[in-house]
C-alpha cells in the first residue's frame, strides 16, 4: 500500500511541478520568440529607411551599391527602373523559390492590397529634388503560406518622367532556424528537469512516508505483543472455566481465584494499552499545576514502604534539607511514574536488598530518583527497555511484566517536557533519573 502512496505521491509532486515549468518555459520562449521577431522587423525597417533615405540622394543606382548592401543585410533585390526589370536582381537567389516572377507577384500583390490607398495618402514632396514622391512600406511577406516567411518591403521613388520601384526580401529562415534551436534547447533542459524532478520526488517522498511507515509498523507489532500478551492469560481463564465444570465446590474457588487474578491482570495490560493509545492520539491529559515534589515523593514512599518491607527490602527516602520551589506537572501523572519505577525496582530487586527514593534541586531543575540494588540492566538493554513490550531476558518470567511500564513513564515524562534515563548503580543494580524542568 505504502508503494502505491509513494509513487502516487512522486508522480504528483513530479506532475505538477513540471506542469509549472513547462507553462513557464512555454511563456518565455514565447516573450522570447515575439522580441527576436519584433527587433528583426525593427531592425529591417531601420535598414529600409536607411537604404531609401540614400535611393533618394542617387541619380544612377549601381550594381557595386546593391551589392553592397545586399550582403550587409541579408537582402535581396529586385528593381525596377520605369517598369522595366533591372540587370541585377536576385531574387531568384533564394534556393528554393526559383520562380522569381511568382515570388515578385505575390509580394506586390500583397503590397497592393495593403499599402495602396496609405500610399496615395502619405506620398509626399522631397527635399532633394531628385524625386517629387516617394513611398515605402514594409510588411510580413509569407508567399504561399509556407515554411519560408519573410520581412517585405517595397520602395517607391517617382519623378515626372520616370519611376523607380525596388522590392526587398529578407529571409526569416536563420531567424526561425535559430528559434528552432532554442526550442531545442528547452526541450532538452525541461526533459532533463522533469528527469531530476522524478527522481528528487521519489527520494523526497519516500523520506516523507518513512516516518509514517515506522509508525505503521511500530503500531503492527504493537497489535501483534498485545495480543500475545492477551492470549496467555485468556488461556488460563479458558482452562480455568473448563475445568470448574468437573470440580468439586473446594476446588471450583481455586479456580475461580486463578480466573480473578489473571483477570485483574488482563485489565491492568488493557488500562496500559489504552493510556499508549491515548499518548499516540495526543489525547493524553495532562493537567499541570503547582506541585510539591517533596510531599509528593513523601506519599509515595508511604504507600511503598509496606510493599517493599513485605519482600524483605528496605526502602528509603532522600529530601533536600532546604525547602523546594514548587513545581508545575500534573501531580496524578508524576505519581504514576514513581509507582511504574518503585513497582519494577521492588520487582528486580532480591529480598533483602535497599532501594531509595530521592528528590534533588539543581539549577532550576528537579531530579526525582529511584535507586536499588537489584538485578541492573546490561548495556545492551539500557535503550530498548524504553521501547514498548520489551523486557530484558533475565525479567522475561516475571509475572504481571508486559513491559509497557517504562514507555507509559517516558510518554508521561515526555508530555512534561523533561527526560528519564537510567544507569547502573555503582553498589549493583540500577538507577532511574526523572528531569523535570
Ligand atoms: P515491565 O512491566 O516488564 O517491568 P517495564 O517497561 O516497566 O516493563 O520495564 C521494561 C523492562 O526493563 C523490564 O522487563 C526489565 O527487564 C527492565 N527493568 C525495568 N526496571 C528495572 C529495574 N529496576 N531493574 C532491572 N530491570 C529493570
Amino acid at each position: 500500500m505504502f508503494q502505491k502512496v509513494h509513487l502516487y505521491l512522486t508522480a504528483m509532486c513530479a506532475g505538477i511541478t513540471a506542469a509549472i515549468m513547462i507553462v513557464m518555459s512555454l511563456c518565455y520562449l514565447y516573450i522570447s520568440e515575439k522580441g527576436l521577431y519584433d527587433n528583426q522587423y525593427t531592425s529591417f525597417q531601420n535598414d529600409i529607411n536607411t537604404i531609401t533615405t540614400s535611393l533618394e540622394q542617387q541619380s544612377v543606382i549601381s550594381m557595386e551599391w546593391l551589392s553592397k548592401m545586399e550582403s550587409s543585410g541579408n537582402y535581396s533585390f529586385f528593381v525596377m527602373d520605369n517598369g522595366i526589370p533591372f540587370l541585377y536582381n536576385r531574387l531568384g537567389g533564394f534556393s528554393e523559390m526559383t520562380d522569381t516572377e511568382e515570388l515578385l507577384e505575390k509580394c506586390l500583390d500583397t503590397y497592393h492590397a495593403s499599402y495602396e490607398y496609405e500610399y496615395t495618402v502619405t506620398g509626399k514632396e522631397l527635399n532633394s529634388g531628385l524625386y517629387n514622391t516617394c513611398f515605402h512600406a514594409e510588411f510580413p511577406f509569407n508567399p504561399n503560406g509556407g515554411r519560408h516567411e519573410f520581412y517585405a518591403s517595397v520602395i517607391e521613388l517617382n519623378r515626372n518622367d520616370s519611376s523607380l520601384q525596388m522590392v526587398i526580401l529578407h529571409s526569416l529562415d536563420f531567424l526561425k532556424e535559430q528559434i528552432r534551436r532554442q526550442r531545442v534547447r528547452f526541450l532538452l533542459i525541461d526533459v532533463t528537469a522533469v528527469l531530476v524532478l522524478t527522481l528528487f520526488s521519489f527520494f523526497f517522498t519516500g523520506r516523507l512516508l518513512q516516518p509514517i511507515i515506522e509508525n505503521r509498523r511500530r503500531q503492527t507489532a504493537f497489535i501483534a505483543a498485545a495480543s500475545h500478551e492477551l492470549r496467555t492469560p485468556l488461556s488460563v481463564i479458558l482452562t480455568a472455566v473448563d475445568c470448574c465444570h468437573n470440580a468439586d465446590a473446594k476446588k471450583q474457588q481455586g479456580f475461580l481465584d486463578t480466573i480473578q487474578q489473571e483477570g485483574a491482570l488482563m485489565s491492568s495490560l488493557i488500562n496500559d494499552m489504552l493510556t499508549l493509545s491515548n499518548s499516540d492520539n495526543h489525547n493524553f491529559p495532562i493537567r499541570p499545576k503547582e506541585v510539591e515534589l517533596d510531599t509528593l515523593l513523601m506519599n509515595t514512599y508511604e504507600a511503598f514502604e509496606p510493599v517493599a518491607r513485605k519482600k524483605s527490602q528496605t526502602l528509603s527516602i532522600t529530601l533536600p534539607d532546604t525547602s523546594v520551589p514548587v513545581c508545575m506537572a500534573d501531580d496524578e501523572r508524576i505519581s504514576q511514574v514513581l509507582s511504574i519505577l518503585l513497582h519494577n525496582a521492588i520487582s528486580y530487586t532480591p529480598a533483602g536488598g535497599q532501594i531509595e527514593l530521592s528528590l534533588q534541586y539543581k539549577k532550576s531543575r528537579f531530579y526525582l530518583t529511584v535507586s536499588d540494588t537489584g538485578i541492573g540492566i546490561p548495556d545492551e538493554d539500557k535503550k530498548k527497555i524504553f521501547d514498548r513490550f520489551y523486557r530484558a531476558e533475565k525479567s522475561r518470567s516475571t509475572k504481571g511484566h508486559f513491559g509497557l511500564g517504562l514507555s507509559i513513564a517516558a510518554e508521561i515524562i515526555k508530555f512534561h517536557h523533561g527526560t528519564i534515563t537510567v544507569s547502573d548503580n555503582p553498589g549493583g543494580g540500577s538507577i532511574f533519573t526523572v528531569m523535570l524542568p
